[in-house]
């Protein structure tokens, strides 16, 4: 059975070309590039192309491009080395609807003093911008706010509120790991002086990430260690993922630069209208309009998510639910919550998140089987008879 891969917002597939740029790393190029000899010194060339190529795809220059593990220690690295550069402020400002790789670490840091606002979002997904401004003072140390939801792809007015809160003097950081390959993005015309970056999520491999750190920025390494990333994230390079992070993005800006991404806008929009349309009760969480692209997270009132997901995996279609199932409690997720989502409906959302390899066909598949399955549940519903008064 052919797999249908709509969970790309979960992880992406490595892109064969990045797969060919990878693979001497793994095999002949193994030298280390902080060696002396020529043979570590091409490795080091080769490091300083796909940092070059990285920066190119977000307007940075290549000295603002530091190399991490992934989006999380991205993440945990920006907020730890804000605080540690502004000892005399106490208070972080993000917002209630950030990817659990970051909110945990706000969970730890205010059991050690620290006071966080999390700023509420609209029925729609969208941020209180009123509220993130009127909580801003003295004692704000860094504002971070995702670029664009992983649940609801719903975007953040980043720029907006980076001019806004540096008119202030506090750092901000912004999650793009979203956004990277699916938005164009401009550092240079923003005022964020940090992003996080994941290769996963835009056909690189899994375990590297980046962080943008703009000049200037007060920085305390998280990873003490040696010399690499001049000093920023000590440990010998993860070369091979390094490389294959920069092809990604050289193929990324290439399909920006072409507009092709927006294919994957069409293809979603087919998705989803022809979903609503052959299925009633049932709707999109989060604003429409300012929305990432390749992601659409659509509620079937009355049925499970795990439930829906489990059949559509006897046809191989891959997506994620709206549950944080992952917990053991089924709860609805923090996100949906947050946006006020009614329990009925967040129990049966589905995410759907395409990407640039997604073709026609698959999507027919998936508008061919998924209103029998949500039919077949609804049978078996006692919400959805209850409901219907049966
Ligand atoms: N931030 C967001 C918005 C994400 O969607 C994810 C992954 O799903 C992460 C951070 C974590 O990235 P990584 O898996 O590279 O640690």
């Amino acid at each position: 059975m052919n797999v249908i891969y709509l969970d790309n917002n979960a992880t992406t597939r490595v892109a064969p070309e990045v797969v060919d740029a990878m693979l001497p790393f793994l095999s002949e190029n193994y030298g280390n590039p902080s060696s002396m000899h020529s043979f570590g010194g091409d490795v080091a060339t080769s490091i300083k192309q796909a940092r070059e190529n990285i920066a190119g795809l977000i307007g940075a220059s290549a000295e603002e491009v530091v190399f991490t593990s992934c989006g999380t220690e991205s993440n945990s690295t920006a907020i730890r080395a804000a605080i540690e550069s502004n000892p005399n402020r106490q208070h972080i400002v993000t917002t209630r609807v950030e990817h659990p790789a970051i909110k945990s670490l706000y969970e730890s840091l205010s059991k050690k003093g620290h006071r966080v606002t999390f700023v509420p979002v609209d029925d729609h997904g969208r941020l209180d911008l009123d509220y993130l401004y009127d909580s801003l003072s003295d004692d704000t140390a860094v504002v971070s706010v995702m670029w664009a939801n992983n649940e609801t792809g719903v975007i953040f007015p980043v720029e907006e509120i980076s001019r806004e809160v540096k008119d202030r003097g506090i750092v901000f950081h912004t999650d793009a790991v979203q956004v990277v390959g699916k938005l164009p993005i401009d550092v240079s015309q923003t005022g964020v002086d940090m992003l996080s970056m994941s290769g996963h999520k835009f056909h690189a491999p899994k375990g590297i990430g980046v962080l943008y750190i703009r000049k200037g920025t007060k920085f305390t390494p998280f990873m003490i260690g040696g010399h690499q990333e001049s000093g920023r994230r000590g440990g010998t390079e993860n070369v091979a993922a390094i490389v294959a992070m920069g092809k990604a993005a050289e193929l990324a800006k290439t399909n920006l630069d072409q507009d092709s991404y927006r294919q994957v806008g069409q293809l979603r929009d087919k998705l989803e209208s022809s979903l609503l349309a052959r299925v009633s009760h049932s709707m999109v969480n989060g604003e429409r309009e300012n929305r990432l692209l390749n992601t659409t997270s659509i509620a079937f009132e009355y049925v499970e998510g795990e439930a829906i997901l489990l059949m559509m995996n006897e046809h191989g279609i891959c997506a994620s639910s709206g549950s944080a199932c992952t917990s053991g409690s089924l709860e609805p997720s923090h996100v949906l919550r947050a946006m006020g989502v009614p329990f009925t409906a967040a129990h049966g959302s589905i995410r759907f998140s395409l990407s640039r390899y997604t073709t026609e066909e698959e999507i027919d598949v998936v508008i061919d089987k998924l209103p029998p399955i949500i039919e077949r549940l609804r049978d078996l519903s006692p919400f959805w008879k209850e409901a219907m008064g049966a």
